[in-house]
This record gives structure tokens, C-alpha cells and sequence, in this order.
């Protein structure tokens, strides 16, 4: 169960990142969690895992009240939950076995434990034939895999899974999330947090959509009608405001907008910002629309 009760976030700077927000999530629950950048989703994620506390509100996880969990007991707490990076983060010099057993020796885990639970593992997400490969000679959704069956390692009630898909093509993209629903039809509890809304629609779950640190939406995808593909509208825009603050723009006119400020910049400027802001280039680079 993870209860945000009336969180809200306000930066050193002033920026309130999350504003009364409130979610409940059963044990079980797949929720995808969607929304531009800058919407709040990572401080969403931060929060939860305990990597910084609310300005305001409470949070709850399973038998851990954050606002009340002492520094110390910290790491047990995080160890009840398995976490998916966008950028994998596996250990180049150690094989994929390795990589899976050492997330587990770190905690301390008996070495017999091990050798049982890492080839388990490496079987669920379809590993088991690479486990002597290094990650290099992997492609990118299989070292996603791996990072996901090292989240399993530790047999951990909640997968949290921050842009899983940020890096691998679109077909792997849905074998990963498919993955995902699967071990979630076993009882774990997935947060999913994307802003592949092409690829939340794909998929009947729960999706709470983020804009400007507040829930404007949570239900299932089906029912989201276009609130999906407008959260993308704003993501268009909060990643022309993120590479130049002094250039503001609305709703309306962001692809004017983009025009104008590759003008002013050029492309090359714009794909430096992020690796997130190439796709956007891709899919503005023909047309208005919202279709690739
Ligand atoms: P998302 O993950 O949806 O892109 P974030 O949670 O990273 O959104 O950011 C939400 C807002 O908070 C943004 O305006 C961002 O610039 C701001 N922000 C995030 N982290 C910090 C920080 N450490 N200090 C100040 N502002 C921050």
C-alpha cells in the first residue's frame, strides 16, 4: 500500500514540484505515472522512495510512515522495493549473473540464496542463456532486462520502474512492460513512470497524469480520452522552457514556437539538452500533429 496523503513539494528555490497531492495505491496496483517534464513525476518518485521528504502532507508504504522513519532504518525500508533507472546503471565489468548477485550480496544475502534466486530471476525476464555475457554485449532492452531482474532479486513487494523504456527501441519498450503486467499478475505492485503515452494507451492500467506538480487525472487509460496525449502537449513545452528559461510559451503555439527557437539555437543546441528532447525533434520535425 503507498498512501500520499496532501504531499506537496517546494523547493530551496521556491518551485513547488508536487501541490496536494493525493494517491492511494493497493497492494497489487499497476499505475503508470505520466506527465511532462518537470511535472513532478522524479520528485513523486524521490518521495516515495524516501530519497527526500515533503514540504507538507504524509506518505505512507506498506508498514513505513516516512515522516516518521528514522534515518538508520532507511536502507530496510528501501530494500521492500526493486527500482528500474532509465539508464539501466548496470556494472559494465561484472556478467549479467553477477551484476543480479551483487545487488543481493550488498544487503548481505546468504551466498546458497543466491545461487538459487539469480538463475530464477534471470528465467523470468528470458535471461537465462546470457547470464555469463557481459552488459556490453547486450542490446539495450535486454540490459534493461537484467536491471529488472536485479529490482527481483531481493523479492521485493514494489517494482518501481522510472522511464524503463527511455532507452531501448519501441518494440522492446512493449516487451518490457509486458513484462512488467506479468509480474504484476503475480501479486508485486508496479509504478511505472513514462511519458510514452502511445505506450500507456496500449496497455488497460491505472494511469495518474501529472501536470505542474497536480493530479489532473487518475483512472484508467481507457477512460483518459485525450488527457494522455495532451500531457505530451505540455511535455513539448516544458522541454523548450528547460533548455531556455527566457523563452516562454503557450499551449498554442508551441510548435511555432520550436520553429522559432531552432532558428535562434539550432537543432544541435536543442538534441545536447537531453536525450528525451531528441524524440521530441523527431516527431515535431514533419508536422504539428500529434501522430508519428
Ligand atoms: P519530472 O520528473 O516530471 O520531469 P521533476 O520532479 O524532476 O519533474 O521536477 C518538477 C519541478 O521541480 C520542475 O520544475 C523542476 O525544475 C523542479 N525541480 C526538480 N528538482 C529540483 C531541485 N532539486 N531543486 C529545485 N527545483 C527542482
Amino acid at each position: 500500500m503507498i498512501e500520499f496523503k496532501h504531499v506537496s513539494k517546494v523547493y530551496e528555490n521556491g518551485t513547488r514540484a508536487l501541490d496536494d497531492v493525493n494517491i492511494h495505491i493497493n497492494p497489487g496496483e499497476f499505475v503508470f505515472i505520466v506527465g511532462a517534464s518537470g511535472a513532478g513525476k522524479s520528485t513523486f518518485l524521490k518521495l516515495m522512495m524516501r530519497e527526500d521528504v515533503p514540504s507538507g502532507g504524509s506518505i505512507q508504504v506498506n508498514d513505513f510512515n516516512l515522516g516518521t522513519l528514522p534515518k538508520r532504518k532507511i536502507p530496510y525500508f528501501r530494500r521492500t522495493m526493486g527500482i528500474v533507472f532509465q539508464d539501466f546503471r548496470l556494472i559494465p565489468t561484472m556478467t549479467v549473473y553477477d551484476n543480479v548477485a551483487f545487488a543481493m550480496r550488498v544487503i548481505g544475502t546468504k551466498e546458497s540464496t543466491i545461487r538459487k534466486r539469480v538463475p530464477y530471476v534471470l528465467n523470468l525476464v528470458g535471461l537465462a542463456n546470457k547470464a555469463r555475457n557481459l552488459p556490453q554485449e547486450l542490446s539495450g532492452g535486454e540490459q534493461q532486462r537484467v536491471a529488472l531482474a536485479r529490482a527481483l532479486s531481493n523479492n521485493a513487494d514494489i517494482i518501481i520502474a522510472d522511464e524503463p523504456t527511455g532507452n531501448v527501441d519501441p518494440q522492446m519498450s512493449l516487451e518490457i512492460v509486458e513484462l512488467l503486467t506479468r509480474l504484476n499478475d503475480g501479486g508485486t505492485t508496479v509504478i511505472m513512470v513514462t511519458h510514452a503515452h502511445e505506450l500507456v494507451q496500449q496497455f488497460d492500467r491505472r494511469v495518474v497524469i501529472l501536470e505542474h506538480g497536480r493530479v489532473v487525472y487518475d483512472g484508467n487509460t481507457k477512460e483518459s480520452g485525450d488527457m494522455l496525449q495532451s500531457s505530451q502537449g505540455h511535455l513539448d513545452r516544458a522541454y523548450i522552457d528547460s533548455f531556455d528559461p527566457t523563452f516562454a510559451i503557450t499551449g498554442e503555439n508551441t510548435a511555432a514556437a520550436l520553429d522559432e527557437s531552432i532558428k535562434k539555437y539550432g537543432n544541435s543546441k536543442l538534441k545536447d539538452t537531453s536525450g528525451d528532447f531528441t524524440v521530441y525533434l523527431d516527431k515535431s520535425a514533419g508536422s504539428e500533429s500529434d501522430s508519428q
